[in-house]
């Protein structure tokens, strides 16, 4: 007899296991590890995942008291080894098991059942899965030069140039794709041919059109390449840290890497961060392996992510490129996981089960017997003190350097506007003096420039205007928050507040410099255009992009290829034009402020900062021009600034490493987060005490153990939800998962209030 452990999809903390059930004869040939089950349980059907199969009947149970599965539903999604990576991640993020399970299953599988009629069989409902698209798209004129305002006629082509790619992979990078296609296969331009897959390993047929080759590797990129080929032979789980500058030839490095996976019978995960999924990476990795990929992207829809899925599955394609959620993928046998960019924030899940990708793939590898490959130009902290330390979790962690890009390149100049200063000096505008002369510059030239405004600093502080200092908590070390309502300058780690005596009467005194202006801090984008378009001539286009200009689906790449198709522009935003963005005519970028986010009440506001400006900074002259980069800031000799400067990362390292080792902060200790919301007031203080009550029994005396909170959240109102958090520091080693999920088990559940256990967490606000 067969038994199978099903795992029942309630989303509870108090459903901590596994349950078992009799799997029928006819059942044996589905009913395995990741499979969707229809099971009863107390008393109704649900649907579960089979985490586990036996032969043995579960101990302590007669085995005709156990009930039998109902019914198959999906078949398996997963094996084994994710089963093992399931149940790691549940404790390790504390969630219940079955979200654990849920970015593993099907695209588009949901938690629902239907059936026609009383005796027919149960069925998952699915979202709209529809046929799969086979229409390919070829270049036939790589000449062909589209009109000047063709712009997305021209993205096409431009993509297209590194190799053929699906029609839907088009239209996800590119909207507008389809029509722009259309009017090129007119032309004669294009070749759209349906194509089915070759089934039955007669070989891909497409990668004749291929982008070039290097004619040859750099040194580093082939010694890092050496060093990744040895993880991958030792099968154990080592990480490599691809330390490169933008353009180094990182993405080289993976394609050869996946190359020597392949021709060892295995296969490779690669993730890119979702924005920099764009036509022009899938291309190059179509061009390398032709019809061997699956593209995993959020913007395909959910019939065409479900073929690309099952593609996997059935053993047909051996390399998946996608976003974070692509480490789940069904890849029989990856001899690499890749994660590209990994510093980027969005590898942090925000919903559950609150993952890291990062951390995620490192068991996954281990746990596979595969290499995981790291790849950034400002790689994380996490991962260099890692590879400091040579190992972590028991695998092997080691940094390549990539310091040159292949043709040598030249790096853009970095000056720094000191506001303080100009504001001493009667200096009002929102543009310094040197920055208004170099958009004069770019105008008369008839060049481009990109102007960044920092927003993410969503939380207000005060700032002194003559000196930059912000008050800081005397506790805590980070900035504290104004509040306007009630006049009171809050700490969002401990929960203290002090009143700002006289705010906004300008005698309020800077606690540094005695300067009589404090004032609540931050401009907006829309500001910033309309004084933009009075300094400008009437010609030159000013574009805007933030949160409200690409609300609409396709507006970002719209604003983009308008800004691609001006003659003269200045593209002005938030963080998000940071990145991707690849115009060669741009020799100017100008950040605004670049300190809101270096006093966010965040310990990694400042590598958050470095990061950004080291990611506007490689925008600048990537073409044959050398470019110009001007950073405004009350901070000017903030290491983060001044290691932008300098080109050199160390500047900022050392001095935040040693405060971040100080505070006891991550890479150097662990940190959890565990919010509370709920309309009523009340109840989330009396679930939030409760919480911090029993953290603090817990962890009592343990050392290297400290429970900060309650206090309101920096968002302390979200849709009429009162917010409140708990934070606890542990050691690196630490189990901070399952003591987390413990005591969140043991609070005592309130009806309309919720609890968010973030393990490692990246947003406390
Ligand atoms: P990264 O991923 O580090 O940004 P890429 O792999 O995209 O870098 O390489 C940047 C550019 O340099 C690409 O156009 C690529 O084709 C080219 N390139 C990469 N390696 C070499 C090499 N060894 N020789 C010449 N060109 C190279
Ligand atoms: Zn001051
Ligand atoms: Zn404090």
């Amino acid at each position: 007899m067969r038994f199978a452990s099903v795992i029942p999809d309630i989303p509870t903390r108090a459903l901590r296991d596994t349950f078992d059930y009799l799997v029928p004869e006819e059942m044996e040939a589905a009913c395995v590890v990741g499979a969707t089950v229809l099971v009863s349980f107390s008393h109704r059907n649900v649907v579960g995942y089979v985490l586990a199969t036996s032969d043995e009947p579960p101990a302590g149970v007669p085995a005709e008291k156990v009930q039998p599965v109902a019914q198959v539903l999906a078949p398996s999604a997963f094996d084994e080894h994710a089963a093992v990576v399931i149940r790691w991640m549940a404790h390790e993020y504390a969630c219940p098991l079955c979200e654990a399970v849920r970015p593993w299953l099907a695209p588009g599988q949901r938690v629902k059942v239907t059936r026609t009629d009383e005796a027919s069989p149960w069925e998952l409902v699915r979202e709209q899965a529809g046929p799969m698209d086979a229409r390919w798209v070829e270049l036939l004129d790589p000449g062909f030069e589209p009109v000047r305002n063709a712009s997305r006629q021209r993205a096409v082509v431009q993509a297209l140039l590194a190799g053929p790619q699906r029609l839907a992979e088009l239209s996800a990078t590119i909207p507008g794709a389809g029509t722009a296609v259309r009017a090129l296969q007119k032309r004669g331009v294009v070749e759209v041919t349906s194509r089915r897959l070759v089934r039955g390993g007669e070989g891909t047929t497409l990668s004749s059109a291929a982008a070039p080759r290097p004619e040859s590797l750099t040194r580093g990129q082939t010694e890092a390449l050496a060093v990744i080929d040895a993880a991958r032979r030792r099968a154990d789980g080592s990480v490599v840290l691809v330390d490169g500058v933008t353009g180094s030839g990182k993405t080289e490095v993976y394609l050869d890497a996946i190359e020597h996976a392949l021709a060892e019978g295995r296969g490779a995960l690669v993730l890119v961060p979702e924005i920099s999924l764009t036509a022009q990476t899938v291309g190059r990795f179509r061009s390398r392996f032709g019809e061997d990929v699956a593209v995993l992207h959020s913007r395909l829809s959910t019939g065409e992510r479900y073929d690309q899925w099952d593609l996997v599955r059935q053993g047909r394609v051996h390399v998946v490129v996608g976003a974070r959620s692509a480490l789940f993928a069904p890849l029989a046998d990856p001899g690499l996981i890749i994660i590209d960019e990994e510093h980027e924030g969005s590898y942090k899940q925000d919903q559950a089960p609150r993952y890291h990708a990062r951390d995620v793939a490192a068991r996954l590898a281990a746990e596979r017997g595969c290499a995981l490959v790291l790849g950034s130009a400002t790689p994380s902290l996490e991962a260099l003190e890692r590879c400091r330390e040579g190992s972590w979790r028991g695998r092997t962690w080691t940094r390549m350097s990539m310091p040159e890009r292949p043709g040598g390149a030249v790096l853009p100049k970095v000056t720094v506007v000191d506001m303080a200063q100009q504001f001493r000096d009667g200096g009002r505008s929102v543009f310094s003096p040197p920055l208004r002369q170099a958009l004069e510059g770019v105008v008369e030239r008839g060049e481009k420039a990109v102007l960044l405004l920092n927003r993410r600093g969503f939380a207000n502080f005060l700032m002194c205007r003559e000196c930059g200092a912000v008050p800081e908590c005397p506790h805590c070390s980070t900035a504290l928050t104004y509040h306007e309502r009630t006049h009171s300058l809050m700490c969002h780690s401990c929960g203290r507040s002090w009143p700002v005596r006289a705010y906004p009467d300008p005698s309020t005194a800077c606690p540094v410099c005695g300067s009589r202006y404090m004032a609540a801090y931050g401009v907006g984008t829309q500001r910033v255009e309309d004084e933009l378009r009075m300094l400008l001539p009437a010609g030159v286009e000013v574009i805007r992009m933030d949160a409200d200009t690409t609300r609409q689906k396709g507006a970002h790449q719209r604003l983009l290829e308008q800004f691609d198709a001006a003659e003269c522009a200045v593209l002005v935003g938030t963080q998000m034009i940071a990145k991707g963005l690849d115009f060669p005519e741009v020799t100017l970028v100008g950040v605004i402020n670049a300190d809101t986010m270096l006093k966010l009440p965040d310990f990694r506001a400042a590598e958050r900062t470095y990061d950004l400006l080291e990611q506007v900074a490689g925008r600048a002259g990537r073409g044959e021009k050398v470019g110009q980069v001007i950073v405004q800031t009350y901070w000017a000799a903030h290491p983060a600034i001044q290691a932008v400067v300098a080109h050199d990362r160390q500047v900022f390292l050392e001095p935040e490493l040693a405060e971040r080792r100080e505070a006891g902060y991550p890479p150097f200790s662990r940190l959890g987060n565990v919010t509370v919301t709920g309309r009523s007031a009340t109840a989330v203080r009396e679930v939030a005490d409760e919480l911090a009550a029993g953290l603090r029994v817990v962890v009592g005396e343990r050392a290297g153990w400290e429970v900060l909170g309650p206090a309101d959240c920096v968002k302390a109102r979200v849709k009429d939800r009162t917010r409140r958090h708990v934070m606890v520091k542990c050691p690196v080693g630490a189990d901070l998962g399952g003591l987390l999920g413990d005591c969140a088990a043991r609070v005592k559940a309130r009806p309309g209030v919720s609890l968010a256990v973030d393990v490692d967490a990246h947003d406390m606000m």
